[in-house]
């Protein structure tokens, strides 16, 4: 069973998909999913995205460094819900950020990091990368390199990573294993190019999984045989 993981979630898991803002009923199933793991004591880094507010690329009306730093700003806002409403249900959580102070949200620290872990507090890492241009899949590389991941695990609405648009074609395969020079020599887009470089370059496993489905992200974290992962 994998001891530390980072989760990456995409902001409309907070709303539901195509929807903007929060349903309660989403960020209660992503709490009872989230419980099922915590329970083994696994370490659980948390990146969340902010589609459900503000994407820098929909805001075309903006200057693109502007629009990010709205989006980046969306991810804090996500996270702090996220904060409340876990500890709401009795998780332990800190929101750590580089790109605002408020009272509720703690620096960056690698040795305070690891302290939260080992106290048992699930972190949510908030606003993005810190720079405009970025998404929050290179975020979530970045902190899963930093905390020392076993895995970044990529939450999503798709069940892995296939050779061609599964909702195109019937015949599209599923992988359940790529390695990452496969995935190149395959021309698969699993993460953004910046957050696969990174993975690539420092060795970090990637599983691409469905999260709305119940368990399924106990039985990733268990290491069983969900979604498609990439590896070395
Ligand atoms: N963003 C950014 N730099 C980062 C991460 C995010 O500028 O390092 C901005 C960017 O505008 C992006 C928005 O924040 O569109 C929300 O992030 P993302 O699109 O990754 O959210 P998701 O699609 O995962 O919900």
């Amino acid at each position: 069973m994998y001891k530390r993981i980072l989760l990456k979630l995409s902001g409309e898991v907070l709303s539901g998909e195509g929807e903007k803002g929060f349903n309660h009923e989403n960020i209660i199933y992503l709490v009872d999913e989230l419980k099922k793991i915590l329970e083994y004591g696994t370490n659980m880094g948390i990146v969340i995205g902010a589609g459900n507010l503000f994407r820098g690329r929909e805001m075309q009306e903006l200057s693109p460094t502007i629009a990010d730093q709205i989006g980046m700003l969306g991810t804090v806002i996500n996270a702090l819900y996220l904060k409340d409403i876990f500890e709401k249900n009795h998780l332990r959580t800190v929101v750590v950020s580089q790109v605002t102070s408020l009272p509720s949200i703690r620096p960056i620290h690698y040795d305070d990091i690891n302290l939260y872990f080992d106290a048992g507090y699930v972190v949510i890492f908030a606003g993005g990368t810190s720079n405009p241009f970025f998404t929050t899949d290179t975020a979530a590389a970045l902190r899963a390199v930093e905390m020392k991941a076993d895995i970044l695990i990529k939450g999503t609405k798709v069940d892995g990573i296939y050779d061609k648009d599964p909702k195109k074609y019937n015949d599209a395969k599923k992988f359940n294993m790529l390695t990452f020079d496969e995935a190149i020599e395959k021309g698969l887009k699993i993460m953004d190019t910046e957050a696969f470089s990174i993975c690539k370059r420092y060795n970090m496993k990637i599983l691409v999984m469905d999260f709305f489905k119940k368990n399924n992200l106990l039985s990733a974290v268990r290491e069983e045989n969900v979604g498609t992962l990439v590896v070395p």
